[in-house]
């Protein structure tokens, strides 16, 4: 068996993983949800400042400056949350945005 790490496409819904995303800086986390920065992304499992309870977790980075090694790496250090490209959250953000100023 040679288990390693591939980024999955899965049907999610999108307020639930905006409301419940940890996102990875470079020395801390942020909060997707209330913006809430300096978060210890290694073991916080509630937001700080809006008392999420954190279930997905997210490099800055865009996909391609990730490499699957990083992903096992955090994946590892959060088992008990999901793994989300932070491109796909951002892609869908700004989509909802120019359909909210269109409408
Ligand atoms: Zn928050």
């Amino acid at each position: 068996m040679a288990n390693y790490y591939f980024r999955v496409g899965r049907e999610m819904d999108y307020d639930d993983v905006s409301k419940h995303l940890l996102i990875v800086g470079e020395l801390s986390g942020d909060c997707f949800s209330c913006r809430e920065v300096g978060i210890n992304y290694s073991r916080e499992k509630y937001c700080p400042q809006c008392k999420t309870d954190f279930k997905y977790i997210s490099y800055r980075k865009s996909s391609g400056a990730v490499t699957t090694g990083a992903i096992a790496k955090l994946c590892a250090k959060r088992p008990d949350l999901v793994y989300v490209e932070y491109g796909d959250v951002k892609e869908i953000a700004d989509h909802m945005k120019v359909k909210k100023i269109f409408k």
